[in-house]
Parts: structure tokens; C-alpha cells; sequence
């Protein structure tokens, strides 16, 4: 065997378990597929592609289409393979060997993770125990790791809480480099910074197709930031990375925008009744802002009802292993039947009745 970097030998990949079952909640996914209209409108263009040329390099066409929909100039766009890709090019662009970012955790792991692939230094600050933020943990990371990337995920993963534009302004204040908002479940919220773009803050918002856009099978997703990042990010970024198909998908999708609105408000409803129903069941229950709630059983250890609720063919994300996390689950807002199905199985779990 051939050793790997010296700094990747701790590090393990990040993996949700999937278990063929018949109710899939654990990857906050949508539940719903896009409208019909949406698959005859991409099939109609994807017979008329060049399949002997390369892609439109800069995805020009799609980049016009989200910055017409945010009201922001193409050149404020950057478009990848998933919000995931946006991340990554962001870290490489502005993390790397001698350079520092911080995260506030529990959050989305891949932050951390992907930082440190890059070679940068991880500061991980803490929340408190009810997984909010405390504007002093805030200003005493930033002074003391003078981080050349903040993360900030609003609604957070896999908490669920939104964070105050009171935070982000903070953030900008007092953070020595780049703030990177990732906005992944912000249309399932009631706010999202993308408003705050602007060429003079060096802030850029994340979000992906692949939860409202009903599109994860497509691996899509986006940034908005100020043009003179963007055009850094382009010098990261592999040539011809966004397939031509995945170009049209982008487009079709954004031509179907109410029906995906309908969606995001049918999950939103869906999510404030799962939540409220769990609340009249010994767990504890955690806000959400997004298609997912947090929660931790108060009379059985979290992993046993994960195993519990596999036995009944129902799949959520196991989080009670993580730091921070103990006994915690996830649940992501499936359809109504499933989310019925879902609650049934738990009050038989850990006792009680939903209303
Ligand atoms: N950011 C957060 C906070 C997420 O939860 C996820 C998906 N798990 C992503 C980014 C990645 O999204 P995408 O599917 O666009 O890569």
C-alpha cells in the first residue's frame, strides 16, 4: 500500500448509512419528484444536445437564470456540481495549507471536513447546549483564530435552528476574512441572506437544487457573492466541470418555480405538524427552519429507536454517535402518509399517543 498525505490519515469520508426501506428520511432529500412538465421540458432539450461538444464552459444561460431569480448580476453567480462542489471550490480558493476556518458545531460536517482536505487548520466553536449561538462565543473564535473562512448554516444542519440577521451582521463585523453563509434549507425559513450580497462584504451565500428543486439526483448548486470572488472560484474550478445536461436541468427547473413553492409549503406545514406532534411525546423537540427536526427521546437511548424504527422499515438519520449529538435523531419532513407512518412507529417507540 501506498501511504496517503501524512494529514488525510485521520480522517474518515462522511457516509449517511442507507438500508433499503419502504420510508427514506434521512437524507433531506424531497420527498417529491419535479412536476411532469419539468421532465418533458429537459427531455425535449436533451434530444436537441451536441453530444461532441464540450459544455457551455461558464454556464452562462443557467447563471443568467438564478441571478434574474435573486435579482443580483450574473457575474455575482457561481454554479457547481452541488453545493458540496461550491464549498469546495470556495475552500480552495480561500482555505489551504497555513490557513484557518472556523465553524460553529454541532453543523454541517462536511465544512470541517472538506476544510481540512484542503490542509487548512479547523477552530471548531461550540454552541450551547441547546444548540443555539452565544454572540460571546462568536466574538472570542474569530478574535482568537483570526479564521480566513467563517461557516455559518442557517437554518443549521443538523440542528435546524435559524440564525438571526443579527448573527451574520456580527460575523461581518468582526470576522477577519470570509463569511460564508450556507443557506442550503433557507426556503423552508423565514429569511435567508442573500439580501446582504454586496461587492463591499466579503459574504457569500451556498444553496443547492437538491432539496427544493426536487433535484438531488442531478447534483446541483450554487453560490451568490460578490463578482470579484466568483472570478477567483474560476480559477479553482475545473474546465467543463457542469455537464451540458445538468446546465438544462438547472434552467428547466427554474422555469417550474411555483410548483416547487408549493412543495417547499406543503414540507413546511408538514414539518410544524411532525414537530408539534413529537412535542406531545416524551422527546425532547428541536425548532426547525428546515425539512428536517432534530429531536432526542427521553426514555430510550436514541440508537435503539433508530434500530427500532429499521425493524419497521422506516430509515432516520442516526445522529447520537456524534459529538455533541447523544441520543439524537433526524428525521427529514417526508410526504403526509409517511410522516403519519413515521409518528405512529414512534409514539409506539418510545410510548404515548401523537395527537
Ligand atoms: N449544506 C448543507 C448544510 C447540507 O445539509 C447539505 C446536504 N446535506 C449540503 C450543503 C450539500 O448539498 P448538495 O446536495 O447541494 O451538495
Amino acid at each position: 500500500m501506498i501511504p496517503v498525505r501524512d494529514d488525510l490519515r485521520a480522517l474518515e469520508g462522511y457516509h449517511s448509512k442507507q438500508v433499503d426501506v419502504e420510508v427514506r428520511l434521512n437524507t433531506n432529500e424531497s420527498p417529491l419528484p419535479p412536476p411532469d412538465g419539468f421532465r418533458d421540458a429537459l427531455a425535449a432539450e436533451v434530444s436537441r444536445v451536441e453530444w461532441h461538444r464540450y459544455p457551455d464552459r461558464a454556464a452562462q444561460g443557467l447563471r443568467d437564470d438564478i441571478a434574474a431569480m435573486h435579482g443580483v448580476d450574473p457575474s455575482q453567480v457561481f454554479v457547481a456540481n452541488g453545493s458540496n462542489e461550491v464549498l469546495q471550490t470556495v475552500l480552495l480558493a480561500y482555505a489551504g495549507p497555513g490557513r484557518t476556518v472556523a465553524t460553529f458545531e454541532p453543523t454541517y460536517q462536511m465544512h470541517a471536513q472538506i476544510a481540512r482536505v484542503t490542509g487548512a487548520t479547523v477552530v471548531e466553536g461550540e454552541r450551547g447546549s441547546d444548540f443555539t449561538l452565544d454572540p460571546a462565543e462568536v466574538t472570542r473564535v474569530l478574535a482568537e483564530a483570526q479564521p480566513h473562512v467563517v461557516f455559518l448554516t442557517s437554518p443549521n444542519n443538523p440542528t435546524g435552528l435559524v440564525e438571526p440577521r443579527e448573527r451574520v451582521d456580527q460575523l461581518l463585523a468582526e470576522a477577519p476574512g470570509l463569511v460564508v453563509v450556507d443557506a442550503a434549507y433557507s426556503q423552508f425559513a423565514d429569511w435567508s441572506a442573500l439580501d446582504m450580497i454586496d461587492e463591499a462584504r466579503p459574504l457569500v451565500v451556498t444553496r443547492p437544487f437538491s432539496k427544493t428543486w426536487s433535484m438531488a439526483g442531478a447534483r446541483l448548486g450554487y453560490l451568490v457573492g460578490p463578482a470579484w470572488l466568483v472570478s477567483e472560484l474560476e480559477k479553482v474550478v475545473l474546465p467543463y466541470h457542469l455537464d451540458t445536461v445538468k446546465q438544462l436541468a438547472g434552467r428547466a427547473a427554474l422555469r417550474f418555480t411555483d410548483d416547487m413553492n408549493d412543495r417547499v409549503a406543503l414540507l413546511v406545514a408538514e414539518r410544524d405538524r411532525l414537530s408539534a406532534a413529537m412535542r406531545e411525546l416524551p422527546i425532547d423537540v428541536f425548532d426547525s427552519g428546515a425539512n428536517f427536526v432534530l429531536f432526542r427521546p427521553q426514555t430510550i437511548a436514541g440508537r435503539d429507536v433508530w434500530e427500532q424504527r429499521v425493524e419497521r422499515s422506516i430509515l432516520v438519520r442516526d445522529c447520537s454517535g456524534w459529538p455533541r449529538l447523544a441520543d439524537c435523531l433526524r428525521v427529514t419532513v417526508g410526504t403526509p402518509e409517511e410522516n403519519t407512518r413515521f409518528l405512529d412507529a414512534l409514539a409506539d417507540i418510545v410510548g404515548g399517543t401523537p395527537t
